[in-house]
């Protein structure tokens, strides 16, 4: 199955969910970090969050997740888009922790119970929106959840997961967000938690070949409204002209050194892992530009 969002309503508009498969989205971004089970699983989890928020977007806009908790795997940075384009990556992919008490990868372990979730909207205004909250749990589901109802004050549930195979690639990922807008009877209310807690995990349902449309309708009460499907794509927006801006931010001091002990530069994009070459006479040139500006 190829990846896709699909934006549903229900209760006569007063609830809307999204629900995704990301396998290959999550594949794409552990083979480029070359990320072990545990930071394959926990940068999933933010990048499938991220895609459906980024779908919750409009034309241009986008967003970045910034995941900065107190554990090993550092921070964990997703971009997303409207168009469902996506790329993600953690400062230490390499992280490998054992398994939890519960026999599971130990996604709060890597991640970390302490620290801050950030979402910043580039929604084309002159200054771009800024959300935090504090890390609750670190499985990072909860938290989303937590960020939903605390920053944008919209109830929501968040189901997410990444189902690692034995050969370490990604054999399912996806998730469901779920929200609730002013207006919701609590009865309705009562039936989600209750369906959400017979509910089995994500990537088991997934893997059983359930879809993410089925899983939207067996949560939500009432008849579901599915609209648009949005493919999911890894997309990494880096070139030679935005690593040229690096080069320049370094200064020229750096510049210099790179020139006389490296005779040239190789920087790599943190996101696709693409190298980017500059050789020693295009450093000479960058120099002379920032000396004569
Ligand atoms: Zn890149």
């Amino acid at each position: 199955m190829s990846d896709y969002i699909v934006r549903a309503t229900a209760l006569e508009g007063k609830l809307r969910a999204f629900g995704a498969i990301t396998t290959r989205l999550v594949e794409e971004i552990r083979r480029r970090q070359q990320a072990t089970p545990v930071a394959t699983a926990a940068i999933g989890r933010a990048a499938t969050a991220g895609a459906m928020m980024g779908v919750m977007l409009k034309g241009d806009d986008r967003l970045t997740i910034q995941v900065k908790g107190n554990g090993p795997i550092g921070q964990i940075l997703v971009d997303a888009n409207a168009k469902g384009e996506v790329r993600a990556y953690a400062t230490n992919p390499q992280v490998d922790l054992p398994l939890n008490a519960a026999g599971k990868l130990d996604v709060a372990g890597a991640v970390g119970t302490d620290g801050f979730l950030y979402v910043i909207k580039d929604l084309g205004l002159k200054e771009p929106y800024r959300g935090s909250v504090q890390i609750v749990s670190g499985e990072l589901g909860e938290d989303f959840a937590y960020y939903f109802a605390q920053s944008e004050q919209t109830p929501s549930v968040v189901g997410v997961g990444v189902l690692v195979d034995r050969d370490y690639t990604v054999k399912t990922a996806g998730g469901f967000i779920v929200q609730l807008l002013p207006g919701v009877a609590e009865e309705d209310i009562a039936y989600i938690e209750q369906q959400l807690s017979g509910l089995p995990s994500v990537t088991s349902l997934l893997s059983e070949g359930t879809t993410p449309e089925q899983i939207l309708t067996r949560l939500i009460p009432g008849n579901v409204k599915f609209h648009e499907t949005i493919p999911v794509l890894f997309r990494c927006t880096c070139n030679r002209e935005r690593l040229i801006g690096v080069l320049v931010s370094l200064g020229v001091n750096e510049l210099r050194r790179l020139l006389e002990e490296d005779q040239g530069a190789e920087l790599v994009c943190s996101f696709c892992k693409e190298k980017y070459a500059f050789s020693g006479e295009e450093l000479e040139t960058l120099i002379d530009r920032i000396e004569q500006k």
